[in-house]
């Protein structure tokens, strides 16, 4: 068992060696475009699903022109993180939390997610994400790389950026997740023209 542990332990050491490379090598073909995501799964998300919310994810920013890479880190800085611009990157902090306990008197208690305009944290409830897997029947990571991908527009975009039809919807309801699953929930072509102006800036 302990050396099984150790295998894993190698093999999840050397996954993250080469997430590293790979934003790495991006960023001389891509810079100014790289959102590079540290993630700090505290609510034990498990990874298989996390690498299939971060390609869900990854797919709806790349079809406007940005790259994301999603790295696992065990802290979170308590101020707001460096920007990043220098090295051709942009870092944003993901915190995968549990509904269950703070944040529950402020929020809807719908709420999946949330990030504040300008922001470079985001935080999503995965309780909530199996909840809206399990009533919605959709497959966790989409409903997870999708409430991403909406909490991180709401860092770039202003206050008022929710809408229809779109990534940024207010609602993500049975219409929003059947669009989803097939690939068809975009962001406006506006939205992604001001995200990649936030990205460079
Ligand atoms: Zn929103």
């Amino acid at each position: 068992m302990e050396n099984r542990f150790r295998y894993r332990t190698v093999a999840m050491i050397l996954a993250l060696g080469s997430l590293a490379g790979m934003a790495e090598s991006l960023k001389t073909r891509e810079a100014g475009r790289i959102i590079l995501v540290k993630v700090l799964n505290t609510a034990g998300a498990p990874l298989e699903m996390l690498q299939g919310a971060e390609q869900q994810m990854a797919q709806v920013y790349r079809r406007f022109g940005a790259t994301v890479v999603w790295q696992y880190t065990a802290e979170v800085p308590r101020g707001e993180p460096s920007l990043g611009a220098a090295e051709g990157y942009a870092v944003y902090y993901l915190r995968i939390l549990r509904r269950e306990g703070a944040y529950r008197k402020e929020l809807d208690p719908r709420a999946a997610g949330y990030a504040a305009p300008g922001s470079r944290f985001v935080s999503v409830f995965y309780d909530r994400i199996q909840d809206e897997a399990a009533v919605m029947d959709v497959p966790e990571h989409v409903i997870f790389g999708y409430v991403v991908a909406h909490e991180l527009g709401h860092t770039f975009l202003p206050a008022n950026c929710h809408a229809p039809g779109s990534v940024m919807s207010a609602h993500m309801e049975k219409e929003y997740w059947n669009k989803a699953r097939k690939g068809w929930l975009n962001f406006r072509p506006e939205d992604g023209k001001q995200i990649l102006a936030a990205l460079r800036r």
